[in-house]
């Protein structure tokens, strides 16, 4: 089959590689009609990410027709049209059964290396890198789907891919992020970076109701986007200073800062380095962020009692954090993956009534064959990309 391989930094290529196979009986393999490239995987592109190796299959959001079934798969049945969460979850550890799938406990065979980063080891993901199991994803023909009975959700007909192929992750993903907000219905939210992510967390604010959301970015058609959703926007490019921002932000609250900050930027958010440390025998042990932009700012923002919120993905070590800011005004911080299981069936609900239509983030729709020039339109910004669909 032909799929979207991980060479090096910057260097993404589709090659023909192995079908893959069913090796668990909880195992199903999926043709994929459509997968999208995530904000997540330019970390990889980026060079950011130091457990990927040479040929790993990209991808982790994918939907497609089941093509075969392990035998202890009772709940699907072959040619099921599905949706796949990014998080790959067992279903029935203490973090499953309390519905913090993205926390599961059986699914990241990879222990001792996420011990070593993280000191703790999170579900496996699909498609990114061995920190997190090594699974081969879904930038691709065909793909093993783990823990098949918890995961893949059947799609009606009358949704057409585009409409439901972000339920594996960016819908549930912003959705996350505004209800760790605790949303009233007189609050501000503001959102720092209008990428699919925050696109969907702005939507989603709306929904929980949000009275305003400000949304902050530099590219105009992701500001523009945002207008459509009927946010205010803050253009950084008419700011001279990070400081002048959380000024702004304060004036538009009257002096208070907005009630909610949330931070779909993570750890590249504007002109960061990511340093690898190594230990003696040259392994990188850590990676670290300096001066995490986004959530430095957030945590400045903020109102009193207020919450930031963290889709933006971290992988190591932040530096330059106001820990003084977040512990004297009292603030809550809540972050994690997407603990995406939990989310699919009452946003499919919402796609199903009319509420929203998720298609409305994709700006470019492309055979996988032109993964390369995708990946790298999509990090650059450029051609106006907001969101790339592949289809194999
Ligand atoms: P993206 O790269 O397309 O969008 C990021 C946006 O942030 C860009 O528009 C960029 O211009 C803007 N930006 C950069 N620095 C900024 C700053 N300092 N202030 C304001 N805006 C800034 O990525 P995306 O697909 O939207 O993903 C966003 C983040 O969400 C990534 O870190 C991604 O890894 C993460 N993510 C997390 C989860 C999860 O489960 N928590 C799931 C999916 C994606
Ligand atoms: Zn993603």
């Amino acid at each position: 089959m032909r799929a979207v391989c991980w060479h090096g930094t910057e260097d993404v290529r589709v090659e023909t590689v192995p079908d893959p196979e069913i090796v668990n009986p909880r195992d199903a393999i999926i043709k994929v009609t459509s997968t999208a490239i995530c904000g997540s995987d330019l970390h990889l592109y980026n060079g950011f990410v130091p457990t990927m190796q040479k040929d790993d299959i990209l991808g982790h959001e994918f939907m497609g027709e089941i093509v075969e079934l392990g035998s202890s798969v009772k709940n699907l049945k072959v040619g099921d049209r599905v949706v796949v969460p990014f998080t790959i979850s067992c279903g029935n550890c203490l973090f499953c059964r309390r519905d913090l799938y993205s926390l599961c406990d059986n699914s990241n065979p990879n222990v001792a290396l996420a011990e070593k980063f993280w000191g703790h080891t999170p579900c496996g993901i699909f498609g990114y890198s061995h920190l997190v199991g090594g699974y081969s994803g879904g930038q691709a023909e065909y793909v093993r789907v783990p823990y098949a009975d918890v995961g893949p959700m059947k799609v009606p007909e009358h949704l057409h891919d585009d409409q439901v192929l972000f339920l594996t992750d960016i819908f549930p993903t912003g959705y996350m992020a505004a209800e760790n907000c605790n949303i009233q219905p007189d609050d501000t939210v503001a959102v720092w970076g209008c990428g699919p992510v925050g696109q969907f967390t702005i939507a989603s604010a709306f929904m929980l109701g949000a009275a305003r959301v400000i949304a902050i970015d530099e590219i105009p058609e992701r500001l523009e986007m945002a207008r459509r959703q009927k946010a205010e926007t803050v253009d950084l490019r008419d700011l001279s200073s990070p400081p002048q921002l959380v000024e702004k932000l304060k004036t538009m609250t009257h002096g208070r800062g907005p009630d909610a900050c949330i931070d779909a930027v993570g750890m590249e958010g504007h002109g960061l380095g990511i340093e690898h440390i190594y230990d003696r025998a040259k392994q990188i042990v850590r990676f670290e962020t300096d001066r995490p932009a986004a959530l430095r700012q957030a945590l400045m923002s903020c109102r009193k009692g207020g919450t930031v919120s963290v889709p933006g993905v971290y992988g190591g070590i932040g530096d330059k954090l106001p820990l003084g800011s977040l512990m004297n005004k009292s603030l809550t911080v809540r972050t994690g993956q997407t603990h995406v299981q939990h989310y699919l069936k009452p946003l499919l609900e919402r796609v199903e009534k009319g509420e929203i239509d998720p298609s409305f983030v994709i700006s470019h729709r492309l055979p996988l064959e032109e993964a390369a020039n995708a990946y790298r339109m999509f990090r650059d910004k450029s051609d106006h990309c907001t969101k790339v669909v592949m289809r194999p």
